[in-house]
């Protein structure tokens, strides 16, 4: 049994801004199960949904203030949460990365250099928790600077750090290196610094004694250029220690079966009540009730990432065919525009709902029968899981986790039952194109297409497989042990 400082900056239910959050709120759930101490460390934001009980355990003093850690529990678990309590950077309005106005947070490098400052304590067992870890895992960017900080103490705990999405690095201007004060033996071309930059993500990168990241597909096209964002280098320098597993998804919240969010249950023998949910689904978004028209969703950040571009260009042609459109998303103001007035110029073809909303997102998962995700990139994706398990079939670019994830329908493939979606190759509006006419083609039969939404829906997405790979690797490291410096000890690219 290892003990495990688990740090994030979201988990569900608690908050969530994306993927990592459901990340963070299931794996040390399974974790535990698996007979793991788990402890979650998570920042005490304003806007964290917390009902569980919140109790004081502690201060911890750093580097000239004082954070107090207050304990709560993931809902439904037995994992603790540990809070690190700082109101004058987390108890204002906003989200984890962005103010109320929705703006970077202005202070975001001194508000993760004290979440990670205080993970480090913890896991040394220098707070008065009575407590030391084995093993800390960190996640992103926001976490980076534990493992190397971790570095360059005496005896310190192993680390793992995910990755789950390259893109957001954490990159902060040299000044902030001097003004955070930290350590300056870790400022060089192997350590934090990048480009003359301080990178928080090259902090995990560079020092922890393991690297995972979301997919084993990503994890080879992140030694790429294409996908590494300039630490391919070093990446590739550290391939030995690196990792994909593919993310589970929570099977039970995601469980068409008993989901309480959709007017009605079904299952893989009942799939034709799937036909209630799409007719609430069309009247709830204003278009036709009309169950023989392909409802195609798409649920996502509107950003470059995930191909909105491609959809964007691709719905005025989309339009002129048999199907219906929903969106629901939020993100990119000019994509939210371009959208709004497509939806505007095809009424009763296309229609969107900006914001975020958990609930409406299990009812398109439901109602629709064809999901959207031509990621450019895709480091795991949930979406394209979910929609399987609900019987809808997803549309997806080989990428990443996709790629790993949904199994092209071609004759061989439906044929075999293992066929579950429609796989397209280049980030292009037109293969978009064609995907959707092959996808539509196979709805009009009807005998192949519920083989492909039932074989989608007996696929096991469980954390627990997931979970084990993790296990495999905490007990692969060396118990508390002195040789953890930077992992670099040839210059890589950056
Ligand atoms: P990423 O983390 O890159 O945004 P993922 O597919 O890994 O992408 O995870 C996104 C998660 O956020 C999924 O659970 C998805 O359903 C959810 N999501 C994204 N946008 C919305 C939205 N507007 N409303 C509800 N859920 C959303």
């Amino acid at each position: 049994m290892k003990k495990v400082l688990f740090v994030t900056s979201e988990a569900h239910p608690l908050i969530k801004t994306g993927g990592l959050a459901d990340v963070s709120g299931s794996l040390p759930r399974a974790l535990a199960e698996l007979g793991q101490e788990m402890r979650l460390l998570l920042p005490n934001y304003q806007a964290l949904e917390s009902k569980e009980p919140v109790r004081y355990l502690c201060r911890i003093d750093l580097d000239g203030v004082t954070v107090e850690i207050l304990e709560s529990r993931l809902p439904d678990s037995e994992v603790s949460v540990w809070l690190v309590d700082y109101p004058e950077y987390f108890g204002k309005p906003g989200n984890p990365y962005l103010d109320a106005q929705g703006k970077p947070w202005i202070d975001s490098a001194e508000r993760f250099t004290l979440f990670c400052r205080t993970a480090v304590e913890i896991a040394m067992g220098r707070s008065e928790l009575d407590w030391q870890a084995d093993i800390v895992h960190c996640n992103d960017w926001q976490s980076g600077l534990v493992p190397a900080l971790l570095s360059i103490e005496d005896n310190p705990p192993a680390t793992v750090f995910t990755i789950h999405n390259m893109a957001y690095q954490g990159l902060f201007p040299r000044s902030k290196f001097v003004s955070l004060n930290l350590p300056p033996q870790l400022w060089n071309p192997d350590g934090l610094e990048f480009y003359d930059m301080l990178s928080f993500i090259k902090g995990g990168i560079a020092y922890a004694d393991r690297i995972t990241t979301v997919s084993p597909t990503y994890a080879l096209e992140i030694q790429t250029p294409e996908f590494g964002c300039g630490l391919e280098g070093l990446l590739s320098h550290r391939r030995e220690d690196l990792i994909g597993i593919i993310n589970g998804i929570d099977q039970d919240y995601w469980n068409p079966e008993t989901d309480e969010y959709i007017p009605q249950q079904y299952k893989s023998t009942t799939l034709k009540k799937k036909s209630l949910n799409k007719a609430s689904l069309q009247r709830r978004f204003a278009l036709p009730v009309d169950e023989e028209i392909p409802v195609i969703a798409l649920i996502s950040r509107l950003v470059q990432q995930k191909g909105i571009d491609l959809v964007i260009d691709s719905l005025p042609h989309l339009a002129t065919m048999p199907l219906q459109f929903i969106v629901l998303g939020s993100g990119d103001k000019s994509y939210e525009r371009r959208l709004e007035n497509l939806a505007r110029l095809y009424p009763g073809k296309i229609a969107i709902s900006l914001g975020y909303n958990e609930k409406l997102s299990h009812l398109i998962e439901a109602g629709a029968d064809i999901f959207f995700m031509p990621s450019r990139f895709e480091p795991c994706g949930l979406n394209q899981m979910y929609s399987q398990r609900y019987g809808t079939v997803p549309i997806v670019r080989r990428t990443g986790g996709l790629a790993d994830t949904v199994v092209d329908s071609l004759p061989h493939s439906i044929e075999e039952q293992s066929a579950t979606g429609i796989v397209f190759n280049e980030p292009a509006a037109d293969s978009l194109l064609e995907a959707t006419k092959r996808a539509i083609l196979l709805f009009q039969d009807k005998r192949s297409w519920k083989t492909i939404q039932q074989t989608g829906m007996h696929r096991d997405f469980s954390w627990q497989n997931s979970a084990v790979q993790y296990l495999k690797i905490y007990q692969q490291l060396r118990p508390a042990a002195s040789t953890a410096q930077s992992k670099t000890e040839t210059p890589a690219s950056a």
